[in-house]
């Protein structure tokens, strides 16, 4: 009992419970309802039309051959009394005795009333509710207008009339046991509504109140939980989904210490150098010029790295901050690129590479400008970085039927198979060893992924181990 009374009233479960019994209190009002209340009005509308139907019929018998056949059948199968009288309330059937009956509980006068205003036209018959004075009793009266004495063969002038009563009795008797029926099958359906309820709700609720503390663990951040499924369907798609949130969040996670422990790495390494040799220009090759140019060289380069993997976090958090605002403009997919392959120029001279830049058609795309310029930036960095040992970059922008492929292509060792899923994961680094050793921080693929997605672009990648790589973007201009 004492859960019962914590219980938070805000709670599905509590909810549930409260609606449970709430509906079992309507259907017991419902039934009280129809069972109490209305029987006594429903019982007594059926009599009194029951009653009508039979005196109308026999009216309309009168002055046939089978009209007091009509009559014993009815008084017979229905358990009522028919009797005609005539104007003097004189009993003419069952039995012809020629007496004047008028029933105990009506004095002459009051008994003369129900026939008074009768006639062969509109008021032809009238009906009665009244009450037996001794047995208190209800019962029906039918009076009606029959006709002339003549159509029974009796020739006296007189007007004959049709009483038919029966005692409404029965109902009360039906309502009472009715109703202690009822008390006892009210209480009964109202504890186990309670209690029932209270089970189902409890049942009902589990599978959110297990989610919700398996939610707590990952606030505590513990990541390694699992959320349960096998209740029901909407319950299953949520645990789904949240299994697969919390998996992406260990991943991220996961990938977030790796880059953490990679940068720094990565940028202690080049700071060491870079200080070491600034120490060696100090102490030791500051006066000779062919030395201290060589450790400057070294210093610069380091600085370069320094600055590559600088750059790649800054894109990022840039590219994230910007990543809902895109700004549609048409350019030229071949003067961005041109325009980009001068910035590599310095390197294709001092390092040897070749690049090489293909147009088949228009190169005219709707998108935003900067935003693409940087994917083809990352696209022809990348190929750079992982490229073989001959040193090509292909690019190739292709219009067929105004669908514009662009392809980064170069001969490096390519990417195994199994990674070609996860290569495009946020702080995904490749386990290849490649050409050159290549300072990056898991990012550029990332981000070309997510503006290629938000420009709803087609995008891929293909790859042969030993071979190299294909990354491509497609623009559908139609
Ligand atoms: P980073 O280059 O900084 O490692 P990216 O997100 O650009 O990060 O790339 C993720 C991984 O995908 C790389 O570590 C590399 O293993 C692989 N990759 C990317 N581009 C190429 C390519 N052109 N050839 C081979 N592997 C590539």
């Amino acid at each position: 009992m004492k859960s019962l009374l914590n219980i938070d009233k805000n709670s599905i479960q509590f909810k549930f419970w409260k609606y449970f019994v709430s509906f079992a209190a309507l259907i017991l009002i419902i039934l009280w309802l129809i069972q109490i209340v209305f029987l006594n009005y429903f019982y007594k509308s059926m009599k009194i039309n029951q009653i009508n139907k039979i005196g109308d019929t026999i009216i309309s018998e009168y002055g046939k051959d089978n009209f007091q056949e009509t009559m014993i059948n009815y008084a017979f199968q229905k358990g009522i009394s028919i009797q005609v009288v005539n104007n003097d309330r004189k009993l003419i059937f069952p039995i012809n005795i020629a007496a004047t009956v008028i029933p105990s509980k009506f004095n002459a006068e009051d008994y003369n009333e129900f026939f008074s205003g009768l006639d062969e036209k509109e008021n032809r018959s009238k009906t009665y509710i009244i009450k037996d004075p001794i047995q208190e009793e209800n019962s029906i009266l039918f009076v009606g207008y029959l006709g002339k004495s003549i159509s029974l063969g009796n020739p006296e002038n007189n007007d004959y009339f049709l009483v038919i009563t029966t005692p409404l009795g029965p109902v009360d008797t039906t309502i009472e046991i009715l109703k202690n029926q009822l008390i006892i099958v009210s209480l009964l359906s109202l504890v186990l509504a309670l209690f029932l309820s209270y089970f189902i709700s409890k049942r009902l609720a589990k599978p959110l109140r297990e989610m919700s503390k398996t939610a707590q663990e990952i606030e505590k951040g513990n990541y390694n939980v699992e959320f349960k499924d096998g209740y029901y369907s909407e319950i299953n798609n949520l645990a789904k989904t949240l299994n697969a949130a919390t998996d992406e969040l260990t991943k991220t996670i996961e990938m977030r210490k790796d880059l953490i422990a990679n940068v720094s790495h990565d940028l202690k390494t080049p700071l060491t150098v870079i200080k070491s040799y600034g120490e060696m220009i100090r102490d030791i090759s500051g006066n000779n010029e062919v030395q201290r140019n060589k450790h400057l060289e070294t210093i610069i380069t380091e600085a370069d790295n320094l600055t590559i993997l600088v750059n790649d976090l800054l894109d990022l958090s840039k590219a994230e901050a910007n990543l809902e605002q895109v700004e549609f403009s048409p350019f030229d997919l071949k003067d961005s690129t041109e325009k980009i392959l001068n910035r590599f120029k310095l390197k294709a001279d001092v390092d040897g590479y070749d690049f090489s830049l293909k147009v088949h058609g228009d190169s005219y795309i709707l998108g935003d400008k900067s935003k693409i310029e940087q994917v083809i930036y990352n696209l022809i960095s990348n190929a750079v970085n992982y490229t073989g040992d001959d040193k090509k970059v292909n690019i190739n922008i292709t219009n067929i039927n105004n669908i514009i492929k662009y392809e980064v292509v170069d001969t490096g060792k390519g990417i195994n198979p199994s990674e070609l899923d996860q290569i495009w994961n946020r702080y995904y680094r490749g386990k290849n060893n490649h050409a050159r050793p290549v300072i990056g921080t898991g990012l550029g693929l990332y981000i070309i992924k997510s503006i290629l997605e938000m420009h709803n672009f087609e995008y891929g990648v293909k790859s042969v181990e030993g071979k190299g790589s294909n990354f491509y973007f497609i623009v559908d201009n139609n």
